[in-house]
């Protein structure tokens, strides 16, 4: 996109970039901007309408059970850990056997100390090929705003009220930088098998704006 800020792709289009206030006529026009384009690439052999059917399926396909498999195998695997904190790339492609789809992404372990929480301020980037398309919620302007101004205020509305010990770190999201939130492991968990685990690790945790679930409301 022209103004060097972009997403990996992901379904995340130019409206997210539009500044407060824009009109349904503006998404009208980009949306018939990006169909005129896409006919373009056709017709010049670029690709053809089946790959881009597929490549939305594959976009589709992304949910957060992708992050919540990582997060499990971090949990029972203390070199698995080291190496997502280490290269999450790399671990991504170890586990998943898929590509990250951005230049970087980083995983921020949450611990007693320190609580990692995700925005992108700017506007909605996100690790959308291990975590799906990102909640409404994530994409407004309220969290993008309130997330850096007050992180305890809006934590607090997600149900999450951290021991004022805790240091909150809010992280921003480029184009080119994604971040994944390891969340802490339940306590009360030791008995639990990996795919048991996974099921803890919601969506929210990923973002930070949450704990991972205790196992007995799973
Ligand atoms: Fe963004």
């Amino acid at each position: 996109m022209s103004d060097g800020h972009h997403d990996d792709g992901h379904g995340h289009g130019p409206n997210d970039h539009q500044p407060i206030g824009h009109h349904d006529e503006d998404t009208a026009a980009w949306e018939r901007r990006s169909a005129a384009v896409q006919t373009l690439l056709v017709e010049q052999g670029l690709f053809t309408a089946d790959d881009v059917r597929a490549q939305i399926e594959d976009w589709e396909s992304r949910t957060p059970a992708l992050g919540a498999r990582l997060v499990a195998r971090a949990w029972v695997d203390p070199g698995f850990m080291e190496r997502l904190l280490a290269d999450a790339r790399g671990a991504v492609r170890e586990l998943l056997e898929i590509d990250a789809g951005v230049p970087e992404l980083v995983v921020l372990e949450n611990t007693p100390a320190v609580h990692h929480v995700v925005v992108c301020t700017l506007c909605s980037c996100y690790p959308r090929a291990i975590l799906g398309a990102p909640p409404a919620w994530y994409k407004g302007l309220t969290y993008r705003a309130r997330a850096i101004a007050d992180p305890r205020g809006v934590l607090g509305e997600f149900g999450l009220e951290l021991p004022p010990d805790v240091e909150v770190r809010v992280v921003d999201s480029t184009a080119d930088m994604r971040y994944l939130v390891l969340p802490e492991r339940p306590a009360g968990t030791d008995s639990l098998r990996e795919d048991e685990l996974a099921e803890l690790v919601t969506r929210d945790s990923m973002i930070g704006v949450a704990r991972a679930r205790q196992p007995s409301l799973a």
